[in-house]
């Protein structure tokens, strides 16, 4: 598996570098004024044209003949929320591909060929810093640098991922974890998971009309229009979220993976990882979660659908609770941060557990 990838990513490697945009020239074409060859451009016909000269350096070529007139623009990224962006600024001038596809986990996934050389055609990689992007097929596509590749978290302040680098005697909500690395999603101890809030969203959306543009100068009139659009509907979003949690300040959540600390950090509220370094905590750790789940009245302790856990199953039993299920990577963006926003209010603005529990969602001795 691992042997076919690299050795299509060569072929794709070595095709780019033989044919340079040849095999995007018909489509360039189209889209500009284009006619039949005069004589005089013919290759064999023209002294300036050497026999090492790559296609795209023919002196008859227009400038709508160039990479970056193709048209929808082919750009790549990690995951879906990223996809969201794009499209809204940039709509069908762009073809994007997502390399975290539906139901995988941007944790541990890695791209199949194909993927790995439809990213190789991209003119834009926008990164995240997410593990996958450490891989030996990234490493191909940067080593090729046909891919202008972009992080996307450019001018964000990075917070650190809860369970790294901290003293795990500590316990006091932000220091969830201690050990050695698991599958977590985070490649330097910084929490990756910025395109969790709309304000971190703005700059992302900054960072990529401004890569856009570079590569894409005609899509400077829509960029002028759809950025500021993009804007203006994020800060209407954050509001929004804010009301939402505003009755919830001050107070904790229970969750597996912790994808969602910059949201809390955002809103005033406490994110509590059940999560150890990518792996389930320990008997002694799980008894402690249990006892602070208690202790902060939860009701419910969340998973994401990528990632099931026995242990978040075990804290919820501890106190009668439910698990519940929040996905930080959908890809409708805003529709997704307010259904989370109402669920996490829900969950701890009711106050402690008393009365009746509440049902467990699916079986607790799977
Ligand atoms: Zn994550």
């Amino acid at each position: 598996m691992r042997v076919s990838l690299v050795a299509s990513l060569a072929a794709a490697v070595a095709l780019v570098a033989a044919f340079g945009m040849a095999e995007f020239a018909p489509r360039a074409l189209a889209a500009g004024p284009s006619g039949p060859m005069e004589p005089a451009q013919k290759p064999d016909q023209t002294p300036a044209q050497k026999p090492d000269q790559k296609p795209d350096q023919k002196p008859d070529q227009k400038p709508s003949q160039k990479p970056d007139q193709i048209r929808p623009l082919p750009v790549a990224v990690s995951i879906a929320p990223q996809r969201f962006l794009l499209e809204r600024l940039a709509g069908d001038d762009v073809r994007v591909t997502t390399v975290v596809t539906s139901g995988q986990s941007h944790e541990t996934y890695q791209p199949t060929d194909q993927q790995a050389s439809e990213v190789m055609r991209a003119s834009l990689y926008f990164a995240m810093g997410l593990p996958l992007e450490n891989g030996r097929w990234f490493e191909s596509i940067r080593r090729a640098q046909r891919v202008r590749v972009i992080d996307c978290r450019e001018g964000i302040t990075l917070r650190e991922l809860e369970g790294h680098g901290h003293d795990p005697g500590q316990d006091h909500g932000h220091d969830e974890g201690h050990g050695t690395p698991g599958h977590v999603c985070s490649t330097d101890g910084s929490d990756p998971h910025v395109w969790t809030t709309p304000a971190l969203l703005k700059q992302q959306a900054r960072t990529m009309s401004k890569a856009l543009r570079e590569a894409a100068p005609w899509l400077d009139a829509r960029l002028a229009t759809s950025l500021p659009a993009l804007e203006k509907e994020l800060d209407a979003l954050d509001l929004e979220l804010r009301t939402i949690l505003e009755p919830a300040k001050g107070q904790a959540f229970f969750i597996f993976h912790p994808a969602w600390g910059y949201f809390a950090d955002a809103y005033g509220i406490r994110q509590i990882a059940i999560e150890r370094e990518g792996k389930a905590p320990s008997d002694h750790e799980l008894t402690e979660l249990q006892r602070q789940a208690r202790a902060e009245g939860a009701r419910v302790v969340f998973v994401q659908p990528q990632i099931s856990s026995k242990a978040a199953e075990a804290v919820a039993r501890a106190v009668d609770g439910r698990v519940e299920v929040i996905d930080p990577l959908e890809a409708d963006v805003p529709a997704n941060l307010r259904r989370v926003a109402r669920a996490i209010a829900e969950a701890i603005a009711k106050g402690p557990a008393k009365g009746p529990a509440n049902k467990l969602d699916s079986g607790a001795d799977r």
